[in-house]
């Protein structure tokens, strides 16, 4: 132990945001806590951003082990922590992190696994080396669903964003795998893909509904959608209509938690029926 650590024997992990009472998170943790046996704490913490570093370097010393990060400290986070993983730094932002016992703060983008593992759960047929992807959307999430797509050997991603610019940017950070198509042209991408996946906010609750034509979509393809409020999206629902094997974006939130949980209380916890039961409760 060092001095940054408290002689705690009881792990504690959280997840810090503002605000923070919208978050799943707690509920996922604490069930697999309970599930497997793990005497431990996760707690929401809603901590401003001109507290954060002081937050961050004091949760140690009361027996916190790491903590997930959400909005809007993401990407303020890599700054404070000591080492940050290649992921997080082509992502740009970090999601989880671990306490280290020689006090060094580590940093990690766990989204982009969890978006993969969901897909790989959900359409277990997918063969991403087979045709392009095409996406919507390019905020946060869209960078760790193309650094994920592009690890897995995705020969294409057309990118289509409604401020195209933020599109011609993640172009010219990941490179010449990304072809950018004007938001107007969106729906005519989706027939040439082998999935399709909205990273927007568009169909969430209290946001506009997505009104990219979606005629183009084939039944070989594969359909995800970041958006998990509702679960099933306008997106969803048409793919279902057209007989695509579709996914909803749940899994992604109980994958990308998988990780954190594993190095903070030891158990790899399942992603079940049990867990996807526990957030919606
Ligand atoms: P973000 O960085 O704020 O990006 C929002 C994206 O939505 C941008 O591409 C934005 O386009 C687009 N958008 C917003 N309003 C629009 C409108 N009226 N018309 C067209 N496009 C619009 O947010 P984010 O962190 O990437 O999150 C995006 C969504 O993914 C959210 O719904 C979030 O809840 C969800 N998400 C889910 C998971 C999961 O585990 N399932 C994980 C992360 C995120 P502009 O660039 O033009 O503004």
């Amino acid at each position: 132990m060092t001095d940054t650590q408290a002689p705690s024997s009881i792990p504690l992990a959280g997840v810090i945001g503002s605000p923070i009472s919208h978050s799943k998170s707690p509920q996922l943790h604490r069930h697999w806590l309970s599930k497997y046996g793990v005497r431990g704490f996760y707690i929401p913490m809603d901590v401003a951003a001109r507290d954060l570093r002081d937050v961050l370097i004091t949760l140690p010393k009361a027996g916190f082990v790491g903590v997930n990060i959400t909005i809007p400290h993401k990407e303020a986070v890599l700054e404070i922590a000591d080492l940050v993983t290649d992921r997080a730094t082509l992502i740009g932002a970090a999601n989880t992190l671990i306490f280290r016992k020689d006090g060094k703060i580590h940093a990690d983008n766990t989204d982009g696994y969890g978006f993969l593992e969901n897909l790989k759960a959900g359409a277990p047929k997918w063969n991403p080396t087979q045709g392009a992807a095409a996406i919507l959307g390019a905020g946060g999430a869209s960078r760790a669903v193309i650094a994920s797509l592009l690890e897995a050997g995705v020969p294409e991603i057309l990118l289509s964003n409604r401020t195209r610019v933020r599109a011609e940017k993640l172009q010219s950070d990941f490179g010449n795998r990304i072809t950018v198509i004007d938001w107007v042209q969106a729906g005519n991408m989706l027939e040439e893909a082998s999935l399709v996946v909205n990273t927007s906010s568009l169909g969430m609750v209290g946001k506009p509904e997505m009104r990219v034509p979606l005629d183009g979509l084939r039944k070989e393809t594969v359909v995800t959608d970041l958006v998990y409020t509702p679960l099933k999206t306008r997106l969803i629902e048409t793919a279902d209509e057209k007989g695509c094997v579709t996914v909803d974006g749940l899994g992604m939130l109980l994958h990308q938690a998988v990780p954190g949980f594993e190095r903070w209380f030891g158990p790899r916890p399942e992603v079940d029926r049990e867990a996807r039961a526990a957030v919606l409760r």
